[in-house]
């Protein structure tokens, strides 16, 4: 199957549907639940070079899906990991049962970090920081260029799967942060700013061993308007994942 055929089908599901046409292929098929997957919102060839298409198809359509199938079959016999808003969940594992918790924290936490992910990148929004965003990243980290070289030493220093993220406070004020697996700067009752997945499935069928290129090309496919938008909604106290 094509990328393009398999897009153009998610692209049939509206945004708060989950992915369950009787036509998606049973790899894409969720199990049915609260948790859901939104549509990419671009084609999975939207980012090439930088990311192939081949890459998002299975990281969307496979890695994601499965997190979202997993909580599904969580939530089955237990109800309240779906009660709450999921930054809200992810900010109180410790009232997790015992027996998901672990289990919890890695998918509902893939998801957050998943959910972010794809949003932040798009081919057509701006191309380099603009506004308030921009002055923010000037005063916190002294310009993009400081920020992407500490940023992408940051990639590089996450051993094994992981994710480096800019943390947002209500004041405005931008922070570097890694964090392994899935997790993610929510569990601490932060807000992520944006996030790159430096898990080898991000980019090893392009960039096999290279993550360090993968790093630095990532950039050209961040789109700075969402990633302005988030910065607006965390001064307003109303960003969640
Ligand atoms: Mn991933």
């Amino acid at each position: 199957m094509s990328g393009f055929t398999l897009s153009r089908r998610l692209f049939m599901v509206g945004a708060a549907g989950a992915l369950t046409l009787p036509a998606m292929p049973r790899a894409f098929a969720q199990a049915t639940g609260p948790f859901t997957q939104t549509t990419l919102g671009y084609a999975f060839n939207a980012l090439e070079p930088h990311i192939d298409a081949a890459t998002m198809e299975i990281h969307f359509g496979k890695h994601h899906a499965a997190y979202v199938g997993n909580l599904n079959n969580f939530a089955k016999d237990n109800a309240q990991i779906a009660a709450a808003p999921v930054h809200e969940v992810l900010a109180k594992l410790g009232d997790v049962p015992d027996a998901i918790r672990t289990g919890v924290r890695n998918n509902l936490g893939g998801h957050a970090n998943h959910a972010m992910f794809w949003q932040i990148m798009a081919p057509g929004g701006a191309k380099a920081p603009e506004g308030d965003v921009k002055a923010a990243i000037d005063r916190d980290f002294g310009g993009l260029e400081k920020l992407q070289d500490q940023f992408n030493a940051a990639g590089g220093r996450v051993f094994g799967s992981g994710w480096v993220f800019v943390t947002v406070d209500k004041d405005g004020k931008l922070a570097l942060v890694s964090k392994p697996n899935q997790d993610t700067p929510l569990m601490d009752g932060q807000r992520v700013l944006f996030g790159n997945d430096v898990w080898e499935h991000a980019y090893y069928l392009k960039h096999q061993n290279r993550r360090a290129d993968y790093l630095k090309g990532w950039w050209n496919v961040a789109n700075w308007s969402v990633i302005g938008q988030r910065y607006a909604a965390a001064k307003a106290g109303t960003l969640t994942i």
